[in-house]
């Protein structure tokens, strides 16, 4: 058997009710197969990226231990966003959307394949990641961009803007 490895998952949400969203991907994360959830974030409410018109986005970072190789939790992933909704036919790029699952970190694997890029090809310079990323594990180092903690001062000024849901 092989050993499972620690990934990190980024989860989005801005349509209907984005904190039930956000709760069942989590739910659906705990629920896949080889995987355990070892960990999550608080969930946040941050303001849109990219395409800023629109509602504000709910997001969270999950952790787990998993033994399914890159590609196919990748595909488990797509899955869970289909079954939430998703209709990626309809989406625009950075648009709203019922339910995102992002590979943010999988070990410290880099990956560059034309269906999945490791590190997320954008997670370095997204306060809306690198909040729950760095609230989940302060003392991360993302492979090829360094301590998340150094990332996120970075991203200061957003991350400002990142309000803990409940808080
Ligand atoms: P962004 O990637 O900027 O967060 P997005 O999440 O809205 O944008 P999607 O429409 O969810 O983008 O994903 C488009 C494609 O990105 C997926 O079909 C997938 O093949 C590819 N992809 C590449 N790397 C990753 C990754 N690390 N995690 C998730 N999808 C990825
Ligand atoms: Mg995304
Ligand atoms: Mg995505």
């Amino acid at each position: 058997m092989t050993a499972p490895i620690a990934a990190w998952i980024g989860l989005g949400s801005n349509l209907a009710d984005p904190v039930a969203a956000v709760e069942r991907g989590l739910d659906a994360l705990a629920h896949l197969p080889s995987t355990l959830l070892s960990g999550q974030s608080r969930l946040y409410r941050t303001a849109p990226w990219g395409m800023t018109d629109q509602p504000a986005f709910v997001n969270a970072v999950a952790r787990i231990a998993t033994t399914l190789e890159p590609l196919a939790l990748l595909d488990a992933l797509l899955a869970i966003e289909r079954r939430h909704g998703r209709d990626r036919a309809r989406d625009l790029r950075w648009g709203p959307r019922t339910l995102d699952l992002d590979l943010l970190l999988y070990g410290r694997a880099q990956i560059a394949q034309p269906r999945l890029t490791v590190p997320h090809p954008h997670l370095h310079r997204r306060a809306f990641v690198l909040v729950p990323l760095a609230e989940l594990d302060p003392g991360l180092d993302v492979p090829g961009f360094g301590p998340v903690e150094a990332l996120l001062a970075a991203v200061a000024e957003d991350a400002a803007q990142c309000r803990a849901i409940g808080d």
